[in-house]
């Protein structure tokens, strides 16, 4: 192990979920570890992105369930939303599970330095510090993981003021009356369902002819119906080609005669670019496409002993795109430090990783959809089980939405899809069946508790395996 103060095993610039899973990994390996971060230990998951959007749809999702709490025979009154406490308690959350993590850094005997990092050569960090600069040299390897941030358009920027992306709109003093949401995939769409919750007239714009377009068809067809029943009005295949801020809102104009749109806020959610500009990346011969930091499946980058990993990264022999997503960073981190440790590390299968849209209805989804399965040349089943026919989903509100669930034919199950009720816990018994390539008759033995959610799960098995229960 390298000792002495500047001196370490490994060096990784940015703590978000990339970077501190990857501290704490290595630092279990043995290793000696210094983490560098110039905002807070949690990134752009713990404090701008994840968790405070989730705590926000959660208290989103008790303005709904009070307002249709007549359906269930429980009389309230129209619920008054107090935006002040709603932001406290997000705060809240978020300020929890940062104690947690900087307890961690200090089980794990990680140098936490706090400052503003730069790749100095490939074996060295140099950090701007409250108290001056410091260089901080790694022995086995550095790892950049600085992330991602919101991206504008051409003729507009997020400002805070009358424009806002998901960093101002988590710290909005209010809910506008009107917003046009610019971008209908998670983003968009998670922020568009917080907004019509507590009582907006919600817009969202898509350049593209569908909205979550990376879901199956038919999910995004079902999440766009059910958003429209909550009054979430949908433009889609429209381009934005300009927009401006007015005296009381903004105004937005689309390309040919799709005229102009006026509201409150503008919103925009139009995807998230790599933090790798003046970070001395490119500098030190680092291999980027368009700004993205490009790794191999082992996360090397052209520079012998740099690694990178999560946001930042496009990954070279990987048809897709690389998934943004926290889970993505932290298995990443981890991989890196177990191949930092000398350790043989099986390259991650981007495929079968499940995510989430926690709109509501949620989404959630693992494994190819049933285009990706026919275009990868599998002769396709699929089974599809409605949540209106399952006793738990009808008793939780109305059961919308459904599971499909899509196999190759006498093979194994290539992917699951849901959309409805609590589906972001219910994808993780099909994120194991996908990764463990089970066939339907083999998971059609095991039995669902009843009457739950899972169920309709199990329905569709048993339907791919020729026993339809209830379908
Ligand atoms: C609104 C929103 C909602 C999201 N919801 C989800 C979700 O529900 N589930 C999910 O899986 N993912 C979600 N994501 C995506 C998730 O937040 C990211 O995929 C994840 O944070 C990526 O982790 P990372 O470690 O690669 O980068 P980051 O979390 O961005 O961390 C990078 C860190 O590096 C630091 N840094 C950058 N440059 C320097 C420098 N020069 N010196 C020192 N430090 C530096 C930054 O301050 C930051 O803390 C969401 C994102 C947003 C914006």
């Amino acid at each position: 192990m390298a000792n002495g103060s500047d001196s370490f095993d490994v060096v990784i610039l940015g703590a978000g979920n990339g970077g501190y899973a990857c501290a704490f990994r290595a630092a279990e390996l043995g290793m000696s570890v210094a983490l560098v971060e110039r905002d807070k230990i949690g990134g752009t998951c713990l404090h701008r992105g994840c968790i405070p959007t989730k705590a926000l749809l959660h208290a989103a999702e008790l303005t709904d369930e009070i307002r249709h709490s007549g359906d269930f025979g429980i009389l309230t009154q129209e619920p008054q939303v107090d935006w002040g406490k709603v932001l406290s308690f997000k705060e809240g959350v978020v300020s929890q599970m940062h104690k947690g993590l900087q307890g961690l850094v200090r089980r794990h005997k990680v140098t936490y330095v706090e400052g503003d990092g730069r790749l100095a050569d490939s074996r060295t960090v140099t950090v701007t510090t409250g108290d001056g600069e410091r260089s901080l040299r790694a022995e086995r390897g550095v790892v950049l993981a600085s992330g991602s941030y919101a991206r504008d358009l051409p003729f507009i920027q997020a400002d805070g003021k009358r424009v806002h992306n998901s960093l101002y709109g988590l710290q909005a003093e209010d809910i506008p009356s009107s917003v046009i949401i610019i971008g209908g995939n998670y983003i968009g769409l998670e922020f568009a369902s917080v907004y019509r919750s507590f009582g907006a007239e919600v817009t969202v714009l898509e350049m593209l002819d569908r909205i979550a377009p990376a879901e199956d068809a038919d999910v995004s067809k079902q999440l766009q119906r059910s958003l429209e029943a909550r009054g979430i009005d949908f433009r889609l295949g429209v381009e934005v080609s300009d927009a401006g801020a007015t005296e009381d809102g903004v105004e937005v104009r689309l390309g040919g005669d799709d005229g102009t749109l006026t509201a409150e806020r503008l919103f925009l959610a139009v995807g998230r670019g790599p933090n790798s500009e003046g970070l001395g990346y490119e500098e030190a011969g680092i291999e980027l496409d368009r700004g993205f930091v490009v790794v191999d499946k082992g996360f090397r980058t052209s520079v012998d002993g740099v690694y990178a990993i999560g946001d930042l990264v496009t990954v070279r022999d990987y048809d897709g795109v690389h998934p943004q997503l926290a889970h993505v960073a932290s298995l990443e981190g981890i991989k890196v430090a177990e191949a930092l440790a000398g350790e043989d590390v099986v390259p991650v299968d981007y495929v079968n990783i499940p995510h989430v849209i926690y709109s509501q209805p949620e989404v959630a989804a693992v494994g190819l959809t049933e285009q990706a399965a026919k275009d990868a040349g599998y002769d396709v089943v699929t089974a599809r089980y409605s949540f209106a026919h399952l006793a738990r989903a009808v008793m939780l509100g109305g059961g919308e939405g459904f599971v499909k669930t899509v196999a190759a034919r006498d093979g194994a199950v290539l992917g699951v899809h849901i959309v409805g009720p609590r589906a972001s816990d219910l994808i993780s018994e099909a994120m194991l069946i996908t990764n463990w390539e089970a066939w339907p008759s083999e998971v059609a033995e095991i039995i669902h508790p009843h009457p739950t959610l899972s169920e309709a799960i199990g329905e569709t098995f048993l339907s791919l395996a020729g026993k339809p229960l209830h379908g």
